[in-house]
């Protein structure tokens, strides 16, 4: 028979407290630190390869605890380089999390949630329904898998919350993350490193902003001028308008030079006319922002469609002109549908580890 699947997923746990995990095992508590060197410095997750581990230890680890990132079941390699992965965590579900190289930085998008709640109207994502919050070894997981997996090491990497899943809707795995993400003990990242993209969910908002220095970057998914517009596209704006979601960004202690992200997603005829421009740099007057417009990425089933270049080029400019910092961002890994808001993993379990490349 085999033997039990050990309980405790390491990951779950900021790397400083391995030390106590592993002397309420009976270990010595430095033992701690060489499991979290292997981990953290060399990409090693199975106690059998810590070769500065007794052999009784390692077998006697093993049975008591692990260090289970999600698997790779699947990976799209797309022409710019970026890499859509399919992730199969320890209880059977597969989300999606996506590499993007930059010289050699790395940003990792991942995944909160299996699936997502919110359904806003023009989000792939939004079409499946919330199966269950991820937890903090399940999202500190998907970095390391998709670290291990890195043909060459990044020499820095960000790691933004965009995949699926709304983070602030699970925020007990979010901030475990962050923190477990930030440890000195584990990878040591600082919080310029890290954001979070959020729908506006005004009460965790300001949760987040307890955090203090420990607080990650924001981003928020505007997405609209008028509460009208935005509340069609996102109907958790009925219960958070805008002026509420404002108000709890001004309420944030913003950082030195720090700004928050808005990202605003342009679709023809619905948000992307002059006057949304005027508006938007209205409402967000007097606070430290950056825009990003996203042109839509086409999902094929949904009645919208991406403006025309000239249309993205005059909403640019115009929000230029209301005193926005504003970029447009076009998605990568559109190929292998990992752009925003194509996410969706499959849900066929039986899928096999295979690489499918776009070019
Ligand atoms: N729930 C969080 C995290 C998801 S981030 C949030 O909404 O912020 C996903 C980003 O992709 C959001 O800014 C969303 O507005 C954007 N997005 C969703 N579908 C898109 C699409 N089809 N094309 C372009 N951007 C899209």
């Amino acid at each position: 028979m085999n033997a039990p699947a050990p309980s405790l997923n390491l990951l779950d746990r900021p790397a400083s407290s391995w030390r106590a995990a592993l002397d309420d095992f009976g270990y010595e508590p430095y033992r701690g630190d060489q499991v979290a060197e292997w981990v953290f410095q060399r990409g090693v997750f199975d106690f059998e390869r810590m070769t500065n581990l007794p052999a009784d230890m390692r077998t006697g680890l093993a049975s008591q605890a692990a260090v289970a990132p999600p698997e790779v079941a699947q990976r799209f390699v797309s022409s710019d380089r970026s890499r859509r992965y399919l992730l199969r965590t320890g209880g059977g579900e597969l989300v999606e999390a996506v590499y993007m190289p930059t010289g050699e930085r790395a940003t990792l998008c991942i995944s909160s949630q299996v699936g997502c709640r919110f359904a806003c109207t023009f989000c792939q994502t939004g079409t499946m329904k919330l199966q269950r919050s991820l937890s903090a070894g399940e999202i500190v997981g998907q970095v390391l898998s998709l670290l291990s997996d890195a043909e060459l090491p990044p020499k820095r990497t960000n790691v933004v919350f965009m995949g699926q899943g709304e983070p602030l809707d699970n925020l007990p795995g979010v901030i475990g993350a962050v923190e477990a993400l930030q440890d000195p003990a584990g990878p040591g990242w600082s919080w310029r490193r890290i954001t979070v993209s959020t729908v506006g969910l005004v009460p965790a908002l300001a949760e987040l902003g307890r955090l203090g220095e420990r607080r990650p970057r924001i981003a928020v998914s505007l997405n609209a001028s008028t509460d009208a517009v935005r509340s069609e596209l996102m109907p958790i704006n009925r219960k958070y308008p805008i002026a509420d979601l404002v108000a709890a960004l001004r309420d944030i202690p913003w950082r030195r030079r720090e700004r928050v992200t808005f990202e605003y997603v342009l679709l023809r005829g619905v948000n992307d006319s002059p006057d949304d421009a005027k508006r938007l740099g209205k409402l967000l007057r007097g606070l430290p922002a950056k825009v990003n417009l996203i042109p839509w990425n086409p999902i094929e089933t949904m009645p919208f469609a991406r403006p025309d270049q000239d249309a993205i080029d005059r909403f640019r400019r115009e929000a230029l002109g209301s005193g926005l910092d504003v970029l447009v961002r076009y998605s990568r890994g559109a190929d292998i549908g990992a752009a925003c808001g194509q996410l969706q993993a499959a849900h066929d379990p039986s899928v096999s580890p295979t690489t499918v490349s776009a070019d």
